[in-house]
């Protein structure tokens, strides 16, 4: 019997994708809470979809073609929602810095101008890395602040790339590793001397990518050149569809059952949850690194403590909804992030309807603290705390004065891993450890190779993979 623990979308594909290889009998997928789905959370409010979790998907690379194509194989290509890359939504994104929106070149013209609050224009300091000395670092990690800094001066590390890490993983930059979101690119660096030095070089190195086969609606996904996509009944959708395909192959999926520690003995592992336990010949964890942690600190501590090594920050999210459509020229864009710099307790706001615009209301998502969540709340704020925030910004930054309509508020605790520098390392460790240990434990989710949904479920195919 095979054990899966957690049922967000990790969870639910790893059991998606074991189910085409094992008798679906022989799987148990079981979850802490009364429902499934994990971060992923759609709430239809009467005409408006409030999303408490992710928004969109990117189509982009294997694990985006990895993603389209669970979609299409689930039948749910016609619930697909593109955002073309020629939408205002896809090219329009904003920094809020010195108390002003500031556009983000978008393409080579935007480049080539000086836009606040950049100091120079931004081609500018892309071509001036050529003449930055190349700087071997001794762990082979940096924080990604630091290495964007050297390479192209504190203007990018600070206006473009502190936001960036905030929108997508709720961190600092001054502490996420390189690796997170540019290891290409320090690599280049390591190896050639310079990004753009290297970039030259390995395009006559003849390197052959992998190509990957894509699905009809990957392919569909390339040729329209969608930038991102949601589902017509919000994202909940993929991981409600991956529960009725499960249900109907008759694994077993529980619910309201916490996972309370994990035993290994002779290849088997004794697993003890809320009011069962379950003998398995292979468990396959979903949870995040620092939740798996306590499952078996009992028998294996230096494991432990590796994954308790990686942290994981809490967000604030409020969605709201204001009636009619309000005409204001800045709501013409995806939204816009704040950096760290600023000191304000929001990382961002997504304006909901420029990406899908409705008559009847205009509908916002607000998303506030992580790495500075404490700092800004406290331990344990109030719903209202949080209501009043993102009013108060709504109207500072947007101008928007009128009453609400009608809102969400949540607190997503511990709800993204943080890949500080040395997170290579402590990964290497974590598997090192099992494999020596020989331990019939697999993991996937968002702690380990990557945060966004892609990721996550490549990470669960893989994983299973590993597995058979
Ligand atoms: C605010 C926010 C915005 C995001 N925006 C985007 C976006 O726009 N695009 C994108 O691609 N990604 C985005 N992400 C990331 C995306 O949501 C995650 O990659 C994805 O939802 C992670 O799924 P998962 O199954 O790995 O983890 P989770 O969703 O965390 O699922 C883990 C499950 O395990 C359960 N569990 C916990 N402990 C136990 C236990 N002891 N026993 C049993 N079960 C347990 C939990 O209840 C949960 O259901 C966002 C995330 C957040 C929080």
């Amino acid at each position: 019997m095979k054990l899966i623990l957690g049922g967000g979308v990790s969870g639910l594909s790893a059991a998606y994708y074991l189910s085409q290889r094992i008798s679906p009998s022989k799987i148990y997928l079981v979850e802490a809470s009364n429902r499934f789905g994990g971060w992923i959370q759609s709430k239809q409010n009467g005409n408006v979809l409030f999303e408490l979790g992710p928004h969109t998907i990117r189509p982009k690379g294997e694990p985006g073609a990895n993603t389209l194509q669970l979609i299409e194989q689930l039948n749910l290509s016609n619930e697909v929602i593109p955002i073309h890359t020629n939408h205002p939504a896809a090219k329009n994104r904003m920094i809020y810095v010195n108390k002003e929106l500031h556009l983000l070149p978008s393409n080579l013209y935007g480049a080539l101008i000086k836009r606040k609050p950049f100091s120079k224009p931004l081609l500018m300091s892309v071509l001036s890395e050529l003449f930055q000395p190349q700087k071997q670092i001794p762990d082979g990690d940096e924080s990604i602040y630091d290495f964007i800094e050297r390479r192209f001066g504190k203007d990018v590390a600070e206006y473009a790339i502190s936001p960036l890490i905030c929108g997508i993983c709720a961190g600092d930059a001054k502490e996420i590793s390189v690796h997170f979101l540019a290891k290409s690119l320090f690599e280049l660096e390591q190896k050639h001397g310079g990004i753009i030095k290297g970039t030259i070089k390995e395009l006559f190195q003849n390197s052959k990518k992998n190509k990957i086969e894509l699905c009809n609606l990957a392919k569909r996904a390339k040729s329209e050149k969608w930038s991102v996509y949601s589902l017509k009944s919000g994202l909940e959708t993929l991981p409600l569809t991956l529960v009725n395909n499960l249900q109907e192959k008759k694994v077993n999926l529980i619910k309201n059952s916490p996972c309370t520690s994990l035993e290994f003995h002779d290849n088997k592992i004794f697993a003890k949850f809320k009011d069962q336990s379950l003998i398995s010949d292979h468990v396959i964890s979903s949870l995040l690194a620092n939740k798996t942690a306590p499952l078996v600190e009992k028998q294996h501590p230096e494991l432990a403590e590796y994954l308790y090594g990686i942290p994981s920050v809490t967000v604030g999210v409020v969605n709201i909804e204001f009636k009619g459509a309000i005409k204001n020229d800045k709501l013409n864009a995806f939204g816009f992030l704040v950096p760290p710099s600023q000191r304000i307790p929001i990382l961002g706001i997504i304006f909901d309807s420029c990406c899908f615009p409705s008559n009847d209301s205009t509908v916002f998502t607000v998303m506030m603290g992580g790495k500075w969540f404490e700092e800004y709340f406290g331990t344990d704020p109030s719903e209202q705390s949080l209501l009043d925030v993102s009013k108060k910004y709504i109207q500072e930054i947007l101008n928007i004065h009128n009453e609400c309509e009608s809102y969400e508020v949540n607190i997503l605790k511990d709800c993204i891993p943080q890949y500080t520098v040395g997170h290579v390392q402590r990964i290497q460790n974590i598997y090192k450890y099992i494999d020596k240990h020989d331990m019939p434990l697999t993991l996937c989710g968002t702690s380990y190779s990557g945060v966004g949904v892609n990721d996550v479920i490549l990470s669960a195919k893989n994983a299973v993979q590993k597995v058979l």
